[in-house]
């Protein structure tokens, strides 16, 4: 099919077999699984995936796409779900599934957070993202990269940087470099926050202005008594808290 790439879609189409084949190396499916592709466009995983499962859950925006989709596969081999990926029920399909995607970078950080509603009803998830992003999301404490999203991520799930991929393994080519990431949630959290909504807030307000200390961030939520109880040195900032601070922060809090 001639596809013009929507911009407005964050339509990038892989290219690279030889990065597709290590993506699915990565992926390492399993027949049996309940499997979720998140922006399958013209099929660069699609394909593959297919010949490693009876069954596959595609979940596509693109009208245009999806009705190449309808003549391109076997209809009992892939159900289409004509959706936005940030609307879509995940926890719907299923209990134990495997979310796969080279996704759409402009809407990569709310479908990431829009995943983690649904964290219980998945075993693992591989994405491909900006570089940038996946940097992010595996980041240590006290490095530039750590933030909001590497915490927030954290929380819930295991990351591992998997593989970098260059501008040139995709048509059109995406300004930016790539990176392939896997994401598997803790079967058991290692550190518990009594209230999700309080951590969340804790989060948010401590990395709100990254550059003061937790003195000011903090302000309102947490005093001197507070600091010295938790063991915390106000002087600090948010990117040198742990998950496991930010935890005792919130539990501190309620
Ligand atoms: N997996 C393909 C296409 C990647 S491009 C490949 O690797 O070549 C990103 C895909 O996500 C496109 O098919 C685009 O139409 C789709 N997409 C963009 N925004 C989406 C959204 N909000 N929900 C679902 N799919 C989306």
């Amino acid at each position: 099919m001639k596809h013009l790439a929507k911009k407005r879609f964050g339509q990038n189409f892989l290219t690279d077999q030889a990065i597709i084949g290590s993506l699915i190396d990565a992926i390492n499916p399993k027949t049996e699984e309940i499997i979720v592709e998140i922006g399958p466009g013209l099929g660069a995983l699609t394909k593959p995936l297919l010949k490693k499962f009876k069954h596959l859950h595609v979940v596509e925006i693109d009208r245009d796409i999806v009705s190449w989709m309808q003549n391109e596969y076997a209809k009992n081999s892939i159900t289409i779900h004509n959706v936005d990926a940030l609307k879509f029920d995940f926890a719907s399909l299923g209990k134990q599934l495997r979310v796969v995607g080279n996704l759409p970078y402009n809407i990569s950080t709310p479908i990431l957070f829009h995943l983690l509603d649904n964290v219980s009803h998945i075993t693992d998830m591989h994405f491909m993202l900006q570089k940038e992003v996946v940097e992010r999301m595996v980041a240590s404490p006290s490095t530039a990269a750590y933030g909001r999203l590497s915490v927030m991520l954290q929380y819930h799930l295991a990351m591992e940087y998997l593989i970098t991929v260059p501008p040139e393994s995709f048509d059109p080519a995406p300004k930016v470099e790539s990176a392939f990431v896997r994401c598997v949630p803790h079967a058991t959290l290692p550190f518990v926050a009594n209230d999700a909504l309080v951590f969340a807030n804790v989060v948010l307000k401590a990395f709100g202005q990254r550059r003061k200390t937790l003195r000011n961030t903090l302000k309102g939520l947490l005093d001197d008594d507070g600091f010295a109880a938790l063991n915390i040195s106000s002087q600090l900032r948010a990117e040198n808290l742990s998950v496991a601070d930010f935890v005792r922060i919130s539990n501190y809090l309620i």
